[in-house]
């Protein structure tokens, strides 16, 4: 059986909520019923690690304070996170979502073409945040079923993969079923149509700006933030802004192996820890040889260490 649970405000006796997103100094609280603004107490702050954002959407958090005000004490600790190098610095995560059970990687078949390297930075993300990364290609319509499975094999991606369309509604269902009952950070680039399958999930009113206003919870004005949706049936959804790179940072080449289970799970190299580049009696080296890793799968892996520039 698949875990489901979606955290729920109400059980908690409304002393804790979620943010459903951050505005600066202020958050926007989903209390179980509505969404409310708070602010955020400076002992809230200071107790954050440095190295991380210090609030992001789907933080549990603890408040004090009433209808009037509701202010947050405390931030708990996270269960899960998906966070990426914070621009301008190498050592600072910026946290896009917290508490997520799954990261659902929003990719399309073509325009913009299938891309499977940012599919594994994605799914490095949400793996090192111990989220499980799930992929949804969109605009089938531009291609068939069948020849966007065929991308998806012939890349070896490892993930759960859901093919849909926005346009058509192909495949929307399957994408509903995998959000339902969980909470769920949907990510991807720019333009593969994130936006679009969002206006088919949710109802309209709910999305037609990205802000979410305090009182009424419904959206004001467009902002690139992350913010929370809920899911009719029981599921949180956090949408993240479309980007148009993955700033990864350092990481240990262990790590980028996970990514790829053809290069995790071959047998024990002669030298451990072996980063399957240039060291002697390297199964991984063997495997491409023999065809067990797939070349297209050990050049991702290549490419991946030299971006995160591992020793
Ligand atoms: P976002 O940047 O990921 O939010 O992408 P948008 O939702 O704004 O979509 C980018 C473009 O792709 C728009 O012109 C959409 O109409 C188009 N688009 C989105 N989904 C689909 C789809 O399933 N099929 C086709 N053919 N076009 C799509
Ligand atoms: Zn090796």
């Amino acid at each position: 059986m698949l875990r489901r649970s979606v955290f729920d405000p109400r059980e908690s006796g409304n002393r804790r909520m979620i943010v459903a997103q951050v505005r600066g100094a202020s958050v926007v609280l989903w209390d179980g019923a509505r969404f409310r603004e708070a602010t955020v107490a400076k002992r809230a702050r200071t107790a954050a690690s440095v190295d991380f954002s210090f609030v992001a959407v789907g933080d549990r958090v603890a408040v004090e304070g009433d209808a009037g005000a509701v202010r947050v004490t405390s931030i708990e600790p996270r269960q899960s996170f998906l966070g990426r190098v914070a621009r301008g610095s190498q050592d600072r995560i910026q946290v896009l979502a917290a508490n997520a059970e799954q990261a659902v990687i929003v990719a399309s078949v073509a325009d913009p073409p299938f891309r499977p390297g940012l599919v594994d930075r994605w799914a490095l993300l949400a793996l090192r945040g111990g989220m499980t990364p799930v992929l949804a290609l969109n605009k089938v319509d531009l291609s068939t079923r069948a020849a966007a499975g065929r991308l998806v094999d012939e890349a070896s991606i490892p993930l759960e993969a859901i093919y849909l369309s926005a346009v058509t509604g192909e495949g929307l269902e399957d994408l509903r079923s995998c959000l339902a009952g969980r909470t769920s950070v949907l990510v991807g680039h720019s333009g593969v149509g994130k936006s679009k399958i969002l206006s088919r999930i949710f109802p309209a009113e709910e999305i037609v700006s990205g802000e979410l206003s305090g009182k009424s919870g419904k959206g004001r004005h467009t902002t690139a933030s992350a913010r929370m949706y809920l899911l009719p049936g029981g599921g949180h959804v956090i949408d993240t802004p479309g980007v148009r790179m993955v700033p990864i940072g350092p990481m240990h080449y262990t790590e980028v192996a996970e990514v790829f289970p053809e290069i995790h799970g071959a047998p024990l190299c002669r030298f451990r820890p072996c980063s399957h580049r240039t060291e002697p009696g390297c199964s991984v080296k063997a495997g491409v040889e023999s065809g067990t890793v797939p070349g297209v799968v050990y050049r991702r892996y290549l490419r991946l260490l030299e971006e995160v520039g591992t020793e």
